[in-house]
């Protein structure tokens, strides 16, 4: 679970959100004499997501000239408690110059920035929720607290965070060295995961390369669009498809900066978003233009994605441009493999967003990145391969002491890491890691995810 800051000015209706969450559940945190009423938590409900939510507008009433101070520090106070902060603004009143800096302070201070226009259930909202795009925080979720409105697209934007929240707590337990069962293996990581939760996709890449059409091509081929959900269109972060057969959740950085409309913020917007995107993501689809892959920015992204344990696809797009196909496919991957070593192994697809043509492999690709970023090898067949490994070239004996890798588990999933005990592990070399990283993907075929192998010692 998670814990959830309304963040904003005073009246801007944080604590209207806040009872809506939270419901008649309130009443026992709030009607206690005494209780300070600075920080109210609740735990809210929205749809089947159960999460804390902090609300800092004990203030609101309070009318001594210290307020902004007190109210920038309670702000930031709640920030730190929180995973995600949720900035409202009053949609009716546009950004004011008040808005600006809290949102400075979530800038600086938070990893997790939503934000939502409030009060907007009028079309007399519309022209501050086109300012709110300027802030560089996303898309304003468009909401009206005080009637309800906006908590289908408020949902669709937090369950994707919750889910990468509980895959990050799960990260971060303590790796073990308890061997498990095979049965215990082949369980995977158990109902925490359940399959029939859509695959989350980002498509990344620079402007341009083609992100929208890709995007708009999978969401017409979509025919079964339909259900709970159907009514959350290009407005949201991300949008639900079943494209193909598999439900997808897919991070749409392109209609948010379509929509933002801010030409001199496009490079810093396109960066944070890249980034939001990332996070968000179980498979990160790195789209490239066929006329000019590979540059920095296409460069950054997939580093990063790799960098945060993410399933990687690369698409090359516009791929009905080229007319020497053969050769042109040669000469990506040569230079796939010596700019993104990091990337080794990952799928290179080629497609047109344009024609349709690919868009079956890129697919496949995505849907297999993601079953091997799930996978669990048995222990026993490790070390069996393990065995194999050593055999086939030991590892190397400096000062004539001989490194032993006695043993190894697959510790986590998402992406696949691993343990190996070994006596003198600091004294590896580096070659001798890839060897086995390489030889893991090869021989369990582990395409498209990053690969974590570490050593512990054990003498
Ligand atoms: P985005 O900024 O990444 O969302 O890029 P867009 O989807 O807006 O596409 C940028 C331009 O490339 C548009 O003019 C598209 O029509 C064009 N485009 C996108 N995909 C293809 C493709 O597969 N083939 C060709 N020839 N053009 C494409």
């Amino acid at each position: 679970s998670f814990t959830l800051a309304l963040v904003g000015r005073p009246n801007v209706g944080k604590s209207t959100l806040f009872n809506r969450l939270v419901g008649k559940r309130l009443a026992l945190v709030d009607d206690q004499p005494g209780v300070t009423r600075d920080l109210r938590e609740g735990e809210a409900r929205l749809g089947d997501l159960r999460f804390t939510v902090i609300d800092t507008a004990g203030l609101e009433e309070a009318t001594d000239e210290s307020l902004q101070g007190r109210m920038r520090r309670l702000t930031e106070r709640a920030v730190e408690m929180a995973d995600i902060c949720l900035f409202m603004l009053d949609a009716r009143q546009g950004v004011t110059p008040a808005d600006e800096v809290f949102a400075e302070i979530l800038r600086k201070k938070s990893a997790h920035v939503l934000l939502a226009a409030n009060k907007s259930e009028s079309n007399a909202s519309d022209a501050g929720v086109l300012e709110a795009y300027a802030l560089g925080l996303g898309d304003p979720i468009r909401i009206s607290a005080e009637h309800g409105e906006g908590m289908a697209d408020l949902h669709a934007v937090l369950m994707p965070l919750a889910d990468a929240f509980e895959a990050r707590a799960l990260e971060q337990a303590p790796a073990t060295d308890i061997e498990l069962t095979e049965e215990e293996a082949a369980e995977g990581e158990g109902p925490l995961f359940s399959r029939s939760k859509p695959l989350q996709v980002a498509v990344v890449g620079r402007p341009n390369a083609g992100k929208s059409t890709l995007i708009n091509r999978i969401l017409g081929e979509d025919r079964l669009l339909t259900g709970p959900e159907a009514g959350i269109t290009r407005d949201a972060i991300s949008l639900p498809v079943e494209w193909k057969g598999t439900p997808m959740r897919i991070f749409d950085t392109a209609g948010m900066r379509k929509k933002a409309k801010v030409q001199e913020k496009l490079e810093k917007l396109s960066v944070s978003d890249g980034l939001r995107a990332v996070k968000f993501a179980e498979v990160v689809v790195v789209l490239l233009d066929v006329e000019i892959p590979f540059e920095q920015q296409d460069l950054r992204i997939a580093d990063l994605a790799e960098r945060e344990g993410r399933a990687v696809v690369v698409a090359v797009n516009k791929w009905d441009l080229e007319d020497e196909k053969q050769e042109k496919l040669a000469e990506l991957k040569e230079e796939f493999n010596r700019l993104l070593p990091q990337l080794k192994g990952a799928p290179l697809i080629t497609v047109s967003a344009k024609t349709g043509r690919g868009l079956d492999r890129l697919h496949d690709a995505i849907v297999r990145a993601h079953e091997v970023w799930n996978r669990r090898v048995p222990t026993a067949r490790l070390n069996q391969w393990l065995t194999g490994m050593l055999e086939a070239h030991p590892p190397p004996a400096p000062g004539g002491r001989r490194i032993k890798l006695r043993y190894m588990t697959q510790v986590k999933t998402r992406p696949p890491g691993f343990v190996v005990m070994a006596s003198f592990p600091e004294k590896l070399p580096e070659s001798y890691k890839r060897y086995l990283v390489n030889g893991l993907r090869e021989d369990f075929d582990m395409p498209g995810t990053p690969i974590r192998l570490t050593f512990r010692s054990q003498s």
